[in-house]
């Protein structure tokens, strides 16, 4: 019965929302964009939210990307937000290691793009693997073992559109060889749409590589976990009562912000239809749902 507590958010509602909550936190993919268009009605809804004071913080779990890289996108889909304003799961794998004071001798191994080597490198951390591995080839021959750095403290796993077995092989040696080592995943997103015309294999697919080999379970630092909540309550001044999560995911944004304490919003321009969003099968349920953010702007104007 569950389902029937979720509502449709009618323009009291939103009214209502608008006046409770001092900032939003967006998901991005689903939210701001899909893939690399622009929702409609995206930048007038910014603009009136922020014309309200309201601070607005954008979350992705997309890690192939830096903050730098995202203010990159943001900036060339004409959104005017600063660096502060972005927190992207490449980034949360820097900032965790960093909160646990990864020791600057050890290297972290990184299955994964562009973007966590960048977040890691502000950081000082020392890394190998990513994009450096592309081409790298195991030719099984009798006798052969691959080697592997001993100074590897930590593995984070992200989005790799180059996974091969040299990389898989290598985060399962640093893993399993040496019981301290951390192992990391950005995300667990089951699927990702990196073209509109069908669903591809998500970082999950790449954790359960190494999840599979090394029978590890991994710390998750993206949504749903809280870890960079803290960090932007704490760095925005915000209580979590005061902050609308908004997201087109039931089990990665709608679970983080309700394992926040935040209010909880489910826009219908991503992946979650409101077929399954109403299903006796969902046990995931946000406060209010809309067909898409820019839902909010007659509200916003009022
Ligand atoms: N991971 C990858 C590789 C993606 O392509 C996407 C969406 O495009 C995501 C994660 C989810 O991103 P978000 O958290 O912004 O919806
Ligand atoms: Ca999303």
């Amino acid at each position: 019965n569950g389902a029937s507590h979720v509502k449709k958010a009618d323009k009291e509602d939103k009214a209502k929302l608008l006046d409770k909550v001092d900032a939003f936190i967006f998901d991005c993919d689903g939210v701001i964009w899909r893939g690399d268009s622009l929702i409609d009605g995206v930048p007038e809804t910014l603009d009136a939210l922020r014309a309200m004071g309201k601070k607005l913080i954008f979350v992705t779990n997309n890690s192939t990307k830096s903050r730098k890289g995202y203010l990159g996108k943001f900036t060339g889909l004409g959104l005017n937000i600063s660096a502060e304003e972005i927190y992207s799961s490449s980034y949360a794998a820097a900032a965790y290691l960093d909160s646990i004071d990864f020791p600057k001798d050890k290297k972290v191994y990184v299955v994964g793009e562009v973007g966590i080597i960048e977040e890691l490198e502000l950081k000082g951390i020392q890394h190998l693997g990513g994009p450096e591995d592309v081409d790298k080839k195991i030719e099984l021959k009798p006798g052969f073992a691959l080697p592997h750095d001993e100074s590897v403290g930590a593995v984070v796993v992200g989005f790799d559109r180059h996974i091969n077995y040299h990389k898989i092989q290598y985060a399962t040696l640093c893993i399993s060889e040496n019981p301290g080592c951390h192992f990391i995943a950005t995300n667990l997103d089951a699927k990702t749409h990196l073209t509109d015309a069908q669903e591809w294999a998500g970082n999950g697919s790449m954790v359960g590589a190494i999840k599979g080999s090394t029978k590890r379970e991994p710390t998750v630092v993206g949504k749903p976990a809280e870890f960079m909540l803290a960090n932007i309550a704490e760095t925005f001044g915000l209580r979590r009562n005061q902050i609308c999560m908004v997201g087109d995911r039931l089990d990665t944004d709608i679970l983080f912000g309700q394992h926040g304490g935040l209010t909880t919003m489910l826009v219908l321009s991503g992946v979650t239809t409101e077929q399954a969003l109403l299903s006796p099968d969902n046990t995931i349920h946000p406060d209010l749902y809309t067909d898409q953010l820019s839902d909010l702007l007659e509200a916003a104007k009022a």
